[in-house]
């Protein structure tokens, strides 16, 4: 059996307001993973651009990530951050296409392709959200869309490049709603998604490419999320703002791999 590795992935979005807010976050987040080791279990954390040196020097376990990039390395391109900056300020990581992007900055599929191309480029994960709005859901539209989501992703790019993409299912009527697809419906996405993958490359790497579930994610439901439906680990949004909980998280998917493997 290939050794899992699961994935907390924490989206801390436009919060925190000072240095010392991001500061004291770390303080909390050092206190409660402190003693604790991680085989199987890796940990991202994404806070703003501003607060990355601050993140940087997340624990053991952990490591930290952006909320987005722009394509290009430098030049006249105000306001946008480039993966080399990022790369530079100590991000392993990128979240890239999140619904919030697309919905309130017009972000489309081409330009989540051309920052997904330059953050492999650069050799920075790209965490890349795909999913379907509520009324794509209700018109049964939902294989069509992540399809066609998953394949704009992965046109063009070498088998290597490919198995370092992190995808996450992010349905865009799940986040900050409370709402949760069943397990029974993760479980159809995570076979769509890989024979998507299948088509595209083949079998092997589509069983490699990691994919994770995001939107109303507690440390409750990764039973159903992880261990029923098979998906690689969360993406957490409101609930990564308490240290605490990410850690929890990481300890419950490291908790069941020890537990599967001591059942062996
Ligand atoms: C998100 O915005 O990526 C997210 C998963 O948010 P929440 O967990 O708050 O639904």
């Amino acid at each position: 059996m290939k050794t899992p590795l699961f994935y907390v992935v924490g989206n801390l979005k436009m919060n925190m307001l000072s240095h010392e807010e991001a500061e004291q976050y770390i303080t909390v987040l050092k206190r409660e993973i402190k003693g604790k080791g991680y085989q199987y279990t890796k940990g991202i954390l994404c806070p703003p651009f501003l607060y990355m040196r601050e993140f940087s020097r997340v624990p053991t376990g952990l490591e930290c990530g952006a909320q987005n990039v722009f394509w290009e390395k430098s030049g006249a391109y105000t306001g946008e951050v480039s993966p080399v900056m990022l790369k530079n300020a100590g991000a392993s990581s990128v979240i890239i296409g999140h619904s919030e992007r697309r919905t309130l900055l017009g972000e489309t599929n081409e330009i989540v392709k051309q920052k997904v191309t330059a953050t492999l480029k650069h050799l920075l994960v790209p965490i890349v959200c795909i999913g379907e709005t509520h009324e794509e859901r209700l018109n049964q539209e939902t294989d069509r869309v992540l399809d066609f989501q998953v394949r704009s992703i992965f046109s063009d790019i070498s088998k290597l490049q490919a198995e370092k993409v992190i995808l996450a299912y992010e349905p865009r009527w799940a986040i900050g709603t409370d709402l949760l697809p069943t397990s029974q419906e993760l479980l159809q996405v995570r076979v769509l998604i890989r024979k998507t993958l299948t088509e595209l490359f083949d079998g092997d790497l589509a069983e490699k490419i990691v994919v994770i579930y995001g939107g109303s994610v507690k440390s409750s439901y990764l039973s159903s999320v992880s261990w029923e439906a098979g998906m690689d680990g969360v993406l957490v949004g409101r609930e990564s703002l308490f240290p605490y909980e990410i850690v929890k998280m990481m300890n419950l998917f490291e908790n069941h791999v020890e537990q599967e493997l001591l059942n062996q």
